[in-house]
């Protein structure tokens, strides 16, 4: 094949799939008039959402970051609260620590999951601890059962960091209503998309509603403009969420297509000792947000990623572990792992659009880089 040939078959990271009922959905949000941040859409989509994650509340809102932004606020934490997170994750779980005045503690991850565990977790409890946020990283599950105990050892608030996890499960159960609070994303890459926009998913009842008051400026539900505490404006629009039900309703098919493309790449990359992948354990079904791969070798990271992108294949770098990050750099997290797997993993092209014969010149490419 030609080099003008290869390049014009770019393969991206992520690439969104509008093709259901997305665009009549839209459109009858657009004909109704309810286009700002209440309308059937909105609420029809908490509704479908939180069923399908065993929710009994779910709170849709503009973004993943201040679903996660308004959960930590519900959950009453403030400045002096130590909130425990994975440092291997996207920098907006701790971003929205901070936003509260919060501090977060990061914690290294498991080699196997790459996730943080209750070894990882356990050491970092201090009397200023108040939360737990878990990070089902790239979509695969964080060994719920024995974080959940060692928060109810401690009296801690979990919080599940879902935001690349729709769908994922734990022992037969969905992620989403296993600790107190869990906040989603709908951004563009995620496993299902509204454009912009996330949900907050809760099990209690208090918990819901401030969430509820905080995402609507504060305004007392039950007295127009009276404002009892200073509160957001973080809506989601009836628009946006009207492409949502429609990729909702989608949603198992696009999962299914995730881990059909994670096991095309894992059975080809069995074989090749030099790198290790992203595991589920027994316990846990991912839906592999991302497929990654891990080298043996770091410095061999770059050569490989200008290799695949000669081939029209996008690839990403794995997320720099946070406490790397300039505002979290004082931090002193002991974080080897996170920082190995950080800075020697790659995330390879993951979603529906990926196919059979993609992965096997991706794997072929690679290989040929580490011979
Ligand atoms: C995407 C993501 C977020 C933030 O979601 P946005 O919708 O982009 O604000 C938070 N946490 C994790 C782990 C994510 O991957």
């Amino acid at each position: 094949m030609s080099t003008t040939e290869e390049t014009k078959k770019f393969l991206p990271v992520s690439d969104a799939d509008l093709s259901g009922l997305e665009r009549k959905y839209l459109m009858e949000a657009f004909d109704s008039g309810w286009i700002s941040g209440s309308g059937p859409f909105v609420t029809r989509l908490e509704d479908l959402f939180a069923e399908y994650c065993g929710a009994t509340h779910g709170v849709a809102c503009a973004n993943g970051t201040v679903a996660l932004h308004l959960a930590l606020l519900a959950l009453g934490i403030g400045p002096g609260d130590e909130v425990i997170v994975p440092s291997l994750t996207y920098v907006a779980s701790a971003n929205a620590v901070r936003y509260c005045g919060a501090n977060p503690i990061f914690a290294d991850c498991d080699p196997d999951t790459w996730n943080a565990s209750v070894d990882t977790i356990r050491p970092l409890i201090t009397e200023h601890t108040r939360c737990i946020m878990v990070v089902h990283l790239y979509g695969n599950p964080v060994e719920m059962d024995p974080v959940l105990a060692l928060a109810r050892e401690h009296g801690l608030f979990v919080l599940e960091d879902a935001a690349e996890a729709h769908g994922a499960e734990y022992r037969g159960k969905r992620v989403g209503s296993f600790g107190d609070i869990a906040a989603f994303s709908f951004y563009g890459n995620k496993i299902m998309t509204t454009g912009e926009g996330g949900i907050v998913l809760t099990n209690d009842n208090e918990l819901a509603a401030r969430v509820k008051l905080l995402r609507g400026q504060g305004m007392d539900p039950d007295r127009r403009y009276w404002f009892p505490v200073i509160g957001y404006n973080y809506r989601l629009t009836n628009l946006q969420a009207a492409i949502g039900v429609g990729q909702f309703e989608r949603l198992h098919d696009f999962i299914a297509r995730r881990r059909e493309v994670a096991a095309w790449y894992r059975e080809a990359f069995s074989h090749i000792a030099d790198i290790t992948l992203q595991n589920e354990t027994p316990d846990s079904h991912s839906v592999w947000w991302m497929s990654s791969i891990r080298l043996s070798d770091p410095n061999l990271r770059a050569d490989i990623m200008t290799a695949l992108e000669q081939i029209g294949v996008e690839t990403r770098p794995l997320f720099f572990p946070l406490h790397m990050l300039p505002p979290y750099e004082g931090c002193h997290a002991q974080c080897p792992i996170a920082e190995n797997i950080g800075l020697s993993g790659i995330n390879l092209p993951s979603g529906g659009h990926v196919k059979e014969e993609d992965v096997e010149r991706i794997v072929t490419t690679v290989e040929r880089k580490l011979a």
